[in-house]
């Protein structure tokens, strides 16, 4: 468990960012993947300005505070440098709290393992509380996929692939994505994979939040 930081630095960090019209949510600085491209792999913790270093994990009380009044966003999206569904209850009080604020729409970026780490299918829980829900699928293929993120399970990607089928089942909004230019990403074959699974594809630019 990290240190908690003293109650001034908690204050200061960065909890809730604003880009393009959207409120973007930092709720964790743990994740399940280690991307070679990850920012915060090379000491980085500074993105398209904001500064999302996080030593400790927020409150639900926290997050709600730092939003604000949700309505005055086009869209509230779970993205830091951390992956949300590993603070699964957190996740799930703070965007049901958002609906009943008002929020117009909520969006989970995610790695998609959440239903390998937690044993069971959340998919469920997260379709009553969220609208849409954006998947790194990275690559075409398992090898080209673990290169990258050098997952700390084997199994991770047949997790994400099923992870993005339930999701769809759960008539989530479902999108995958995948960054143009990752050596050895062949994006027309993640846009089929994805066709295949039911769910739209984005191309994503390296370090580009959205
Ligand atoms: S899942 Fe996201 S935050 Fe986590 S290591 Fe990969 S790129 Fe970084």
């Amino acid at each position: 468990m990290a240190q908690r930081k003293p109650r001034q630095q908690r204050e200061e960090a960065t909890l809730a960012y604003e880009l393009h019209g959207n409120l973007y949510l930092n709720i964790t600085y743990h994740c399940t993947l280690r991307c070679g491209f990850c920012p915060k792999y090379q000491g980085v913790w500074n993105v398209q300005g904001y500064d999302l270093l996080l030593t400790f994990e927020p409150t639900t009380e926290e997050v709600l505070a730092a939003v604000g009044d949700p309505a005055r966003y086009r869209e509230i999206v779970f993205c830091g440098l951390g992956e949300p569904t590993l603070r699964l209850d957190t996740l799930l009080a703070v965007s049901s709290a958002l609906r009943e604020r008002g929020a117009r729409h909520i969006r989970l970026n995610t790695d998609g393992l959440a239903n390998l780490v937690h044993g069971r299918d959340v998919t469920a829980d997260l379709a009553a509380v969220l609208d849409s829900v954006s998947v790194s699928l990275t690559a075409q293929d398992a090898a080209t996929y673990n290169r990258h993120t050098r997952p700390k399970r084997t199994d991770a990607y047949p997790a994400m692939l099923e992870f993005l089928r339930a999701a769809r089942g759960q008539g989530l909004d479902v999108t995958a994505t995948a960054i143009d230019g990752l050596e050895g990403v062949d994006i027309p074959a993640c846009e089929r994979l994805a066709e295949r699974l039911g769910v739209r594809f984005r191309g994503r630019v390296l370090d580009a939040v959205g």
